[in-house]
């Protein structure tokens, strides 16, 4: 027997038509790519999005038509995805910070019709448009007085924008229309297209609007410092018009100066972004003895969060972290670092302990752990295993891929993260599937040790990655990037790690390196580091460590040179934030040094000649 409710399409314009009904006055408020902060309200977002579908009409897009954006978060951005959505074309968010050979792949795979793109992207585009003949159109989000005829052809936005009718009837269509469509950022192998629903999308929302999850109300003030185009800005851009929170989009400046302004002066009392970008506020906030006024809860996920930063937020500035975990498959929430009943009755410090794995799975999201055979482990917070996650809001297949069917015989996905799940059913991720360290047998978590190597308060950043090992098949190796003017030896760090990981775990060396580098969505990338690393051979003295090592005084060896700098667009005072500020020079620069070994003085292990692959398989 069937229900006799409504059938109503649970399809994502009906968001925006939401925040029109019933908050159209509330604002959104955009740093610009061209300078100024705009100013602008659901309703007239509503208005312009409804032009934009209209305009996108006009220039030959049909539904289930791909209309790529290669923007910042900004207001026009979430104008150009609702226009393109509630006409049912699929929105196709490009990743700026990918290489321009992954650019084109991705959009000749996606078969993009049009490209609607920031300022700040046309000089990429135009060096790759001969490469991507499928691309009929690219508008550029600005007037026409802001194009300079570098990309021949390009529409201004604006004028599209005041040419168009508002007059166009949104929805209508089956809730399991495509709607977005993301790829993966290519840091564990080819990128993958993730191609959402309408109804994917909208339940995402629902479930995220859950107190326990991210929990927005009407009055909180949101700055997704998270991009729309990673992850569609963990949903966000529909999670705040569907409550009526005024939004703040922080355009192409992200780092802390920028970020802490824009806290400030807006009232700002949510945020998300990963823990790059706040580690960069925090150090923003210490120097300029900054506060933050209205701030309560930020959401911090993409890789996991250090102690430092969740206590410096906590004890400095009173603001309460949530961990959370997901990926683009997941669209990308999966679990969040709420506590249940029992935790909350304990004391701050052992909750802290909870805050810090990557959280419990909110109705839509059902989480196994398994081992190599997919038998089922046991839920006691300290056995590894493989999660496999199922939902209506999780990847069934990858759009035009080949070999089709990526889910097991129960209908669960392998997210290649290696987790244990304890008794109160919280999450913890030790490592990605191939990054997991196996020493004799056993597996060793390289994310547990980076994470507390981080917190030494000389490092800036820390990396573990397996090396091969003539008894132990691999042993941890520590990468540890010094923060400026500072230097220290290895024992230093051995002794920091020294009874906070088990006496087996402990790195068999420990290498200082001028340079992690972070992949295109901000996490560090091993894939790299390990092709950098490949010649390298542990110190003869090492076995199982015995975390006693003992040491010569620095200067360590530099193993490798840092990558070019991206230079023009970093300012001063900035200088630390240069990777969240993409332009295409920079993108060429970053680019060519992996194409060609930077040139390295002889104590230095080259980059080998394979490192300038865009993307290899897992
Ligand atoms: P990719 O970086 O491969 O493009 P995503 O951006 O979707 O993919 O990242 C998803 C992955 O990021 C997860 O599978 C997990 O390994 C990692 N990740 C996400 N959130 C966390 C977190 N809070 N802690 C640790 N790892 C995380």
């Amino acid at each position: 027997m069937q229900g006799l409710m409504q059938d109503w399409p649970l399809t994502v314009d009906k968001i925006l038509d939401h925040a029109k009904a019933w908050h159209g006055g509330r604002e959104i408020v955009s740093r610009s790519v061209e300078g100024p902060i705009v100013r602008t309200t659901y309703a007239e977002i509503h208005e312009r999005a409804k032009r934009v579908s209209n305009a996108l009409l006009g220039l030959g897009i049909l539904p289930g038509d791909r209309v790529a954006t290669l923007a910042w978060n900004t207001g026009r951005h979430i104008e150009a995805w609702y226009g393109i959505m509630g006409m049912g074309a699929v929105c196709h968010t490009l990743n700026p910070r990918l290489f321009a050979e992954q650019l084109v792949y991705i959009i000749n795979h996606a078969d993009d019709r049009i490209i609607i793109t920031d300022l700040t992207f046309v000089p990429v585009l135009a060096s790759i448009r001969d490469q991507i003949p499928g691309v009929k159109h690219i508008i550029v989000l600005s007037d026409e007085a802001h194009l300079d005829g570098s990309l021949p052809g390009a529409l201004a936005y604006e004028t599209l924008v005041e040419n168009a009718s508002a007059d166009i009837s949104w929805g209508g269509f089956d809730e399991n229309t495509a709607a977005g469509l993301c790829y993966t950022s290519g840091t564990t192998g080819n990128p993958k297209g993730v191609l959402y629903s309408h109804r994917s999308n909208f339940l995402h929302t629902l479930v995220t609007m859950g107190s326990d999850v991210l929990g927005i109300k009407a009055t909180d003030t949101v700055l997704p410092v998270v991009p729309m185009f990673h992850a569609n800005a963990w949903g966000l851009t529909f999670s705040a018009p569907a409550v009526g929170a005024k939004l703040v989009m922080p355009g192409p400046k992200l780092d802390g100066a920028s970020v802490h302004e824009l806290l400030e002066t807006e009232g700002v009392t949510f945020s998300a972004a990963v823990p790059t970008v706040w580690q960069m506020l925090l150090t923003h906030l210490r120097t300029s003895k900054g506060t933050l006024s209205t701030l309560k809860r930020v959401v911090i996920g993409g890789s996991a969060v250090p102690e430092a930063i969740v206590r410096g937020f906590r004890d400095e500035y009173g603001v309460d972290v949530t961990h959370a975990w997901g990926m683009t498959e997941t669209s990308p929430l999966g679990t969040q670092a709420t506590p249940n009943y029992a935790i909350s009755q304990m004391d701050a410090e052992q909750q802290l302990q909870f805050k810090l794995k990557q959280g419990r799975a909110p109705l839509g999201i059902e989480l196994k752990l398994v081992d190599d055979d997919d038998k089922p482990l046991p839920h006691d917070g300290t056995t590894f295993g493989r999660l496999k996650v199922a939902g209506p809001f999780v990847v069934g297949e990858y759009f035009r891929a080949e070999g089709g069917k990526i889910l097991d015989q129960d209908g669960f996905f392998d997210t290649g993260d290696v987790a244990t799940l304890d008794e109160h059913g919280v999450m913890q991720i030790t490592d990605r599937a191939k990054d997991v360290i196996k020493s004799g047998g056993e597996w060793i978590s390289s994310i547990e040790i980076e994470n507390i190597a981080a917190g030494h308060p000389k490092a800036e950043l820390a990396a573990v990655i397996g090396v091969v090992h003539p008894k132990w098949d691999e042993r941890p190796l520590l990468l540890v990037k010094l923060k400026t003017g500072e230097a220290a030896t290895k024992d230093e760090f051995l002794q920091f790690l020294d009874g906070k990981i088990a006496k087996w775990w402990m790195p068999d060396d420990v290498v200082f390196v001028d340079e992690i580098p972070l992949g295109a969505t901000g996490k560090i990338d091993k894939k790299l580091i390990r092709e950098r690393m490949k010649d390298y051979v542990l110190p003869p003295a090492a076995g199982v460590a015995s975390g006693a090592v003992a040491l010569a005084a620095p200067p360590e060896p530099k193993i490798y040179a840092p990558e070019p700098e991206p230079e023009p667009v970093v300012e001063p005072g900035h200088e630390d934030d240069a990777w969240l500020h993409w332009t295409p020079d920079a993108a060429q620069s970053v680019d060519r040094s992996r194409r060609e070994a930077p040139a390295a003085p002889a104590d230095h292990v080259e980059a080998p000649a394979d490192a300038q692959l865009p993307f290899r398989g897992r």
